[in-house]
C-alpha cells in the first residue's frame, strides 16, 4: 500500500523545535499512524526564521483582529509568519497531500480555540486560530485537517482517517487519465461509505455522476470533490451506519438461513445501542461476502476503509 502523504507540525514527531527547546511527541500520530504515513514535516515558527529556543508567543488583540506577538517583549512576528506561510503553502500545493495534522493550542499551528489575549491585559478568550493554520485552512478548504488533541477522540479519529484515505484514492484517480467510466467506478465503490455519512449528498452526487458527460471534466471534478468532502465531513452516526448495514444484509437474502439473518440483525442492533463496536457486524458481513462470493460488495470501500491494524472501528 502506498503511504499516505500527510503534512504535520514538526513537534508532534518529537522534534525539539518548540519555543523552550522541547517537543510534543504524540505516540499515535508518530508511531501508529506513522507506519502508514509519509510525513511532510513543518515547524512554522522555526522555519520562518525564529531561533530554538525563543521567547514564547501569544495571539493578542480582539476576537476578529489579532496578531502574533512575543509574550513579554511584544515583538510582532505576524508579518514574518504570513510571508513564510505563503511560500510554504505554495510548496505544499505541489505535494498532493491527503491530510494535515496540526499541533493544538499553538499561536502558529492551532486550528481552533487558541487563546487570544487582550492587548492591555484581561482574560484570554479561546476563539483564535494560529496564524499558519489560518492560512493553511483557507488554502486547502477541502483537505482533511485535524489537531492531534482532537484525534484522541475515537469518532473524530475514525472520520479523519477515513477522509484521508478517500483523498489518497482521489489523488490516485487523478494521476491517471480520468474517464467517465473511472468516475462511475469511483462513485460506485464509495456508495455505502457515502450513505453512512450523508444519504442526501450521495443522491446529489449520483445525479451529478449520471450527467458526467455533459460537463467539462475539470468543472465536474471540482464539483464532485466538493460534494465528496462535504459529505464525509458529516460523521457517520450509529443510526446511519445501521441503515447501511441493513442494506448490506439485503444482499444475502437467499444465502442466509433465518437463524443467521436474526443473528446479524441482532449484532447490528447491539452496535446501534452502543453495546458492541462497528467492527463486529462488519467482520460478520465481510465473512459472508467471502463465503458467498459477493463481487460487488467486495469492492465497497465501506467494508475496508482503512487498515484494520489502526483499530478505528473498535470503539463503542
Ligand atoms: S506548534 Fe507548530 S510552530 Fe510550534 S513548535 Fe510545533 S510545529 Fe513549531
Amino acid at each position: 500500500m502506498e503511504k499516505l502523504k500527510l503534512g504535520i507540525s514538526s513537534c508532534l514527531l518529537g522534534n525539539e523545535v518548540r519555543y523552550d527547546g522541547g517537543h510534543k511527541y504524540d505516540n499515535w500520530v508518530a508511531k501508529t499512524l506513522g507506519d502508514y504515513a509519509e510525513y511532510v514535516v513543518l515547524c512554522p515558527e522555526h522555519e520562518c526564521g525564529l531561533s530554538i529556543p525563543r521567547e514564547a508567543m501569544n495571539l493578542k488583540g480582539k476576537k476578529d483582529e489579532y496578531r502574533m506577538l512575543t509574550a513579554k517583549t511584544m515583538i510582532d512576528h505576524t508579518q514574518k509568519m504570513l510571508i513564510w506561510s505563503e511560500t510554504a503553502i505554495a510548496k505544499l500545493k505541489e505535494e498532493q497531500l491527503c491530510g494535515y495534522i496540526l499541533k493544538s493550542k499553538s499561536p502558529s499551528c492551532g486550528m481552533e480555540r487558541v487563546k487570544i489575549y487582550p492587548l492591555h491585559g484581561g482574560a484570554a478568550g479561546k476563539t483564535g486560530v494560529g496564524i499558519f493554520a489560518r492560512e493553511l485552512l483557507s488554502a486547502f478548504p477541502l483537505l482533511p485537517i485535524e489537531e492531534e488533541g482532537r484525534l484522541h477522540d475515537p469518532g473524530i479519529r475514525e472520520n479523519f482517517i477515513e477522509r484521508v484515505f478517500i483523498m489518497q484514492r482521489w489523488h490516485d484517480l487523478l494521476s491517471r487519465k480520468v474517464t467517465a467510466a473511472e468516475i462511475i467506478r469511483f462513485h460506485s465503490i464509495h456508495k455505502y461509505l457515502l450513505m453512512a455519512h450523508s444519504p442526501q449528498h450521495y443522491r446529489e452526487m449520483g445525479k451529478l455522476v449520471a450527467e458526467v458527460k455533459q460537463h467539462a471534466m475539470p468543472d465536474f471534478l471540482d464539483e464532485y470533490l466538493k460534494l465528496l468532502m462535504t459529505a464525509t465531513a458529516r460523521h457517520a452516526t450509529p443510526s446511519k451506519q445501521q441503515n447501511v448495514l441493513l442494506h448490506l444484509l439485503g444482499y444475502f437474502k437467499t444465502d442466509l438461513d433465518s437463524f443467521e439473518k436474526q443473528e446479524l440483525i441482532q449484532l447490528i442492533a447491539q452496535y446501534k445501542d452502543g453495546l458492541i463496536p462497528l467492527i463486529v457486524p462488519i467482520t460478520m458481513i465481510n465473512h459472508y461476502v467471502r463465503k458467498y462470493d459477493k463481487e460487488y460488495l467486495a469492492t465497497q470501500v465501506y467494508l475496508h476503509p482503512h487498515p484494520m491494524e489502526l483499530k478505528l472501528r473498535n470503539h463503542v
